[in-house]
């Protein structure tokens, strides 16, 4: 029979009403024939609530004590799902990362999947079970921890189940009706996109649109997986939501498809840091090391042989970065005279394939920000993207000038 994958985000299976209202759209697929293996995010709230018990109790956590704090979330809904659906008499079970099992790297708590065997959940297909609850997030290292992938990371359990079982489609199921060119409690204007590229939505995902989670998308490229984004809230219909696909199967796009914003950034400066060989290795090799998500990073001109080094980071890993600079300046493997974090940023990005073949889009986005009074104090390009940062009360006034210039209330 063939497999459709549906994945519930926590404000669908936030309390056992909305569970019912899941499982009732999973019982109309059964019923068109398709084995289902349905994804399941905590309730939305809980993965927050843990995260606080975990930080209460201990500052800097062990990683592994952390995964097997937070995947719990995730196993209360796999579970409750599974009842849910026994109860409408539709023959389903629950599985736990682990019984899977879904295989990961040790990097506790951003793990990655490097294997998902499909025998366990395909044998039970067999005898007669139509739905597969997984809980969605978790899976197990190879010295047999239970593993997490990172907030947000169902979407990308879904995915793989959707690439592993060769699935029709892979539904992911929020509380919005789709992707929107961008926010629409910053922009009234917003629209939603009936389809956007593969590659934009990468874009889109990573700068902050938390629709998907990026790795998600990144897999669904890969692995060429239909994937389509759509409301748990709304009526059934088989062409609702939003198609992430090939950028071969859009036909008409704007220049721009889409404004992005992060509002919890942090610019970090290295003033008067020795310009020499090596030196950006030091500096961002021990920040690598400690996990800080490097983003952004800008090197001034050098005067007498000593540079300032900028660069952008979330606002959470301010401490994690001081204590790796300041460990490295200690050691003598880098040598700066001030460090100074501004944490009252965001970061705002145009982006859109259309930008590769047309000019005056970076042009066009400065002047706007800069009609609105509004100062740069970081760019960042690629070929679909122009990033900034400004400081944080902008941030709106910036998403909806930028949505209004490119006119993005308006299809192609
Ligand atoms: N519950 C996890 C989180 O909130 C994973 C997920 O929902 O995708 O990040
Ligand atoms: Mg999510």
């Amino acid at each position: 029979m063939p497999v459709l994958v549906m994945k519930f985000g926590g404000t669908s299976v936030a309390n056992i009403d909305r569970i019912r209202r899941a499982a009732k759209r999973v019982g109309v697929e059964v019923a068109k024939g398709y084995d289902v293996i349905v994804i399941v995010s905590a309730m939305s709230g809980k993965t927050n609530e843990l995260v606080g018990w975990v930080n209460e109790t201990s500052p800097m956590y062990d990683a592994r004590e952390y995964d097997a704090i937070l995947s719990s979330g995730e196993t209360v809904t796999a579970g409750l799902m599974a009842l849910t659906l026994q109860e409408m008499d539709v023959p389903a079970r629950s599985w736990q990362g682990w019984q899977v099992p879904l295989k990961t790297n040790s990097a506790h708590s951003a793990a990655r999947i490097e294997e998902i065997p499909t025998d366990n959940i395909n044998a039970k297909f067999g005898e007669g079970m139509r739905v597969a609850v997984v809980a969605g997030f978790q899976g197990i290292s190879p010295e047999g921890r239970i593993t997490t992938l990172g907030r947000g990371g169902s979407d990308t359990t879904a995915v793989a189940f959707a690439a592993a079982f060769e699935a029709e489609r892979c539904d992911i199921y929020t509380d919005v009706d789709g992707v929107y060119t961008t926010d629409p409690r910053i922009a009234s204007k917003a629209r939603k996109l009936d389809k956007i590229a593969f590659e934009e939505m990468l874009e889109l995902a990573s700068l902050g649109a938390k629709v998907l989670q990026t790795r998600s998308v990144e897999l669904a490229m890969r692995y060429n997986v239909k994937l389509r984004v759509l409301s748990s809230f709304e009526e059934q219909s088989d062409n609702a939501g939003t198609l992430v696909c090939d950028e071969e199967d859009i036909v008409e796009s704007n220049v721009v498809s889409g404004i992005a914003y992060s509002r919890d950034e942090a610019k970090m400066t290295l003033v008067s840091v020795a310009d020499r060989p090596g030196i950006a290795a030091a500096i961002f090799g021990p920040l690598s090391d400690a996990g800080v998500n490097v983003d952004m990073i800008i090197q001034n001109i050098a005067e007498e042989g000593r540079t300032d080094m900028t660069f952008s980071c979330p606002t959470d890993q301010v401490k994690r970065a001081e204590q790796a600079l300041n460990g490295a300046k200690e050691s003598g493997e880098i040598n700066y005279h001030d460090l100074i974090a501004d944490t009252d940023v965001a970061k705002v990005s145009a982006v859109g394939i259309g930008m590769r073949s047309q000019s005056g889009v970076a042009a066009k986005m400065f002047k706007t920000l800069s009609d609105e009074g509004v100062n740069i104090k970081v760019i960042a390009t690629s070929e679909i993207k122009i990033s900034v940062l400004i400081d944080r009360k902008y941030m709106e006034l910036a998403v909806q000038a930028l949505h209004d210039v490119f006119e993005l209330e308006k299809a192609a």
